[in-house]
Parts: C-alpha cells; structure tokens; sequence
C-alpha cells in the first residue's frame, strides 16, 4: 500500500476517475478496465480491491432513479409501452457505465486515503 497523502479529494478523484494520490493520471485504460499504475506518479494499482460496493451503490441509485423516472414518464405522459422500452433500454445501460466508474473510481480512492486493506491477525 502507497505510503503518502492524496494531492485531490476523494470527490475530485472519483468524478474525474484519476489517480487517487496525485489526481493526474487516468484510473482507468478503458471502460471499467484498471491501469496496472499511474501514469503521473507511478502508484501502482495492485492494492485496489473495491470489490461489490460499486455495483451495490449502483443498483440501489439507479433503481431509485430509473424507476422514478419511469412512473413519473408513465403518469405525466401516458406513452405507449415501446417508448419505454426504447428509452429506459438505452438510459439505464449508459446511466450504469458512468456510474460505475464514478463509483469505482470514488471507492478507490476512499480506499487510498484510509489506507483500507485486508484485515489481517498480528500475531507475527
Ligand atoms: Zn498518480
């Protein structure tokens, strides 16, 4: 684990998606797909693990505001059943891919700033 203090918020670092010690380099290579380290700094990325938490927070986010979304669609509007399938088929795939980056991106760097990391037992 990296041993220094973040230059850029945990906020900053996670809309941006950039490295979470000097808030420069890009944190991901592409979609939701980690660098092997940072390209401004050199902080490797061996020690992320942000594991289900950006796909729960997702889930929980985006059914709240989907289905809001939907009912309030369905009852100002009254559109026929193909208008949401094309609209909230297309929104909610795109609204989950920003999303998640954010939220990953986020959670890693909450990770990096608590310096979080597998509990381990010190009795050696
Ligand atoms: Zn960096």
């Amino acid at each position: 684990m990296a041993e220094s203090t973040p230059a850029v918020s945990v906020v900053a670092a996670g809309l941006r998606a950039v490295c979470p010690r000097c808030g420069k380099g890009p944190l991901f290579r592409s979609g939701l797909v980690l660098r092997d380290k940072c390209n401004g700094c050199g902080l490797g990325y061996a020690f992320v693990d942000s594991g289900d938490g950006p796909a729960v927070f997702a889930i929980f986010i985006l059914g709240f505001v989907i289905l809001g979304g939907a009912l309030i669609v369905e009852f100002r509007l009254h559109p026929p059943a193909w208008v949401h399938v094309v609209l909230w088929g297309i929104l909610t795939p795109l609204a989950a891919f920003f999303l998640l980056r954010v939220l990953k991106a986020t959670l890693i760097a909450l990770q990096f700033k608590h310096k979080a990391e597998e509990g381990r037992l010190g009795l050696n």
